[in-house]
């Protein structure tokens, strides 16, 4: 591709709207345009780099032993309410009517229509091991776009689906996937770690997510210092202390109300009683599918909805208003306790065993003090419902646990019969029997890997691909084109780069040399190859590698292999030349 000819709008100042570093260069670099929240058009230079992780998560998928498909992007109702999804799956689902009046909506996901193709067509045991996936735009009207190609609207995702008899078979077919992920992401060129991950939406038993690492990271990790043991923090099960605090408990004092006037947060509380926050019981008021729940945790400890979702088997939580805290109460936020709160009341497990210490007492300005648990709180249910901290322990092998921050970039689940079931789709096992297909769900955010290899691979200049996904493999740099030496030069490099496999940009622009090397730096191309006076005096030609910013000399004979000898892909790649 010649510079003069591609269509590359690079910006020098940087976008008011982007917040993340990955979102502010693709608009710099001319990757991509926005035309509405979380709706990104992708500009030649974006495309090639989206081109270049569709073909290795291809590739990887291929070899897994998956086919690819394509499926329909609008979906009739009829499917999700089979499935239940209509009712339950949220304004994410962008529902629309067509023009006889029947409901539609865009596909988010794909387990129900692919559900529907295979149960119309797999009828026995023979047919099976199935796995069929798709590279395809999604649409999930999120609530909060952000952060560009990060969390969009319109989204670029591979989704893939197992069909097989049984759940042994099943495991089988996960552990591949799992396997097939790892080299995916390995070959991608990603810092990233596999994860055990909450199911959600999607439904199933088990499932992991390939997180890529980096501050930006809308997610929460906890990995362990001692063993391979990494989650989710939505997931990380929190384990208790080996000695049991209340065995301490030398008596137990009265329950006595205090004025706390004008106290309502955790801080305020403890600090104008003189107590720890460890001390304090916090009470939550949520909505569990409409029905109002008193959730109790430690004052230092913060409440982990999906955890409470789960345990409670709920559809949907969320926390109280201010009305409903009132009316169920007595009293305004801040001061709610579960001493004598007549609705069902869940505690995290850390409560139980506490005493002497501090809750509201459902009255304005007032708490109690002296509240031992096992005496003063009736909870209808103890659990596990808190966030993992910083300073808990691994659940597996109890050392020391890590946060830190990622990128999620691929989750997979054992869905085991939750849709098949649904949408019956049975097949004749080796005696005859019907029997429901055994599933699993395979998802890649194609187009987030995109944003998170930059937010991995960047410097104060400009992006730094990985060399796996960069929209070309060589820019060539003639410095001054009107020096018909370096031009012709330059036009011999480019065509015998191009004829040996590689991604090549020439930089044939009539501009400054200082304004080439700027735009050379921003698109984060791997390896730059300058044709400048070093090649006219010395015959040298300069090779710099935007990664590391090394720079050596070569000759023009030695160009080529040099070059291969450094590309960490295999040239020529299976991709059209642009
Ligand atoms: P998240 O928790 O980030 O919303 P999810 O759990 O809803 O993700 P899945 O349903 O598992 O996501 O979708 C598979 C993959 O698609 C995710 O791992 C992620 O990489 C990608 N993805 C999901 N939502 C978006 C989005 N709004 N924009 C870009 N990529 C997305
Ligand atoms: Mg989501």
């Amino acid at each position: 591709m010649r510079f003069s000819r591609f269509f590359l709008p690079t910006l020098k100042e940087t976008p008011a709207e982007a917040e993340v570093i990955s979102h502010k260069l693709m608009l710099r670099a001319g990757m991509i345009r926005k035309l509405a929240a979380g709706i990104y058009s992708y500009l030649p230079l974006g495309l090639r780099v989206l081109r270049k992780v569709e073909a290795i998560v291809r590739e990887e998928m291929n070899k897994a032993g998956a086919q690819e498909v394509v499926l329909p992007m609008v979906q009739p109702a009829e499917l999700w309410q089979e499935s239940g999804r209509w009712e339950f799956y949220g304004k994410e689902l962008l529902r629309f009517k067509d023009r006889h009046a029947r409901d539609c909506c865009l596909g988010p996901t794909h387990e129900e229509v692919i559900t529907d193709l295979v149960r119309r067509e797999v009828r026995s045991y023979r047919d099976m091991p199935l796995n069929l996936y798709q590279i395809q735009t999604k649409f999930r009207d999120e609530i909060r776009p952000r952060f560009g190609l990060m969390r969009g609207r319109e989204f670029v995702m591979k989704d893939g689906y197992s069909f097989d008899v049984d759940e042994k078979a099943s495991g089988k077919t996960y552990l591949a996937m799992y396997a097939a992920y790892q080299n995916i992401f390995r070959r991608l060129g990603l810092q990233f770690r596999a994860v055990e991950a909450d199911t959600g939406s999607i439904g199933g038993s088990f499932s992991h997510e390939f997180m890529v690492l980096a501050e930006t990271g809308e997610d929460t990790i906890v990995s362990c210092t001692g063993c391979d043991y990494a989650a989710n923090i939505e997931k990380a099960e929190v384990i208790l202390p080996v000695e049991n605090p209340s065995a301490n408990q030398a008596f137990s004092r009265p329950l006595e109300k205090v004025s706390t006037p004008g106290r309502r947060t955790v801080e305020e509380v403890t600090s104008f009683l003189g107590i720890p926050p460890q001390q304090l019981i916090k009470t939550l008021v949520f909505l569990v599918d409409g029905q109002p729940v008193a959730v109790l945790v430690r004052g230092d400890h913060e409440v982990n909805e999906i955890k409470l979702k789960n345990l409670l088997q709920a559809q949907e939580i969320a926390l109280a208003d201010e009305a409903l805290i009132r009316r169920i109460t007595g009293a305004p936020v801040g001061y709610s306790g579960p001493v004598g709160l007549p609705v069902k009341i869940v505690a995290d497990q850390a409560i139980q065993g506490m005493y002497d210490c501090v809750a509201g007492a459902n009255e304005e300005g007032h708490h109690f003090v002296h509240v031992d648990a096992g005496r003063d709180i009736h909870a209808d249910l103890y659990g596990d419902i808190r966030l993992v901290t910083a300073g808990d322990r691994c659940p597996r092998c109890r050392q020391a646990i890590r946060l830190s921050r990622g990128i999620e970039v691929g989750h997979i689940f054992r869905l085991g019969t939750k849709y098949s079931e649904a949408l019956k789709a049975a097949y004749l096992d080796g005696e005859g029997q019907e029997r429901y297909m055994v599933m699993g769900c395979y998802g890649i955010g194609v187009s987030r890997i995109v944003a998170a290899a930059i937010e991995q691979g960047h410097d104060e200049s400009g992006i730094i691909f990985p060399v796996a996904i960069a929209p070309f493999d060589v820019l060539a740099l003639p410095i001054n084109v009107n020096d018909t030496v370096i031009r012709e030069a330059a036009e011999d490099i480019y065509y015998e780069l191009l004829s040996r496999g590689f991604d090549v940009l020439l930089d044939d622009r009539d501009e400054r040399a200082g304004i080439k090397f700027k735009d050379a730096d921003l698109t984060g191309i791997p390896f730059r190859v300058t044709i400048g006076t070093k090649f006219t005096k010395e015959g040298l030609l300069e090779i710099k590698v935007r990664g590391t910013g090394e720079t050596l000399f070569v000759t023009r004979e030695h160009l080529v292999q040099t070059l291969l000898n450094m590309h960490s892909e295999r040239i020529p790649r299976c991709l059209q030349q642009g």
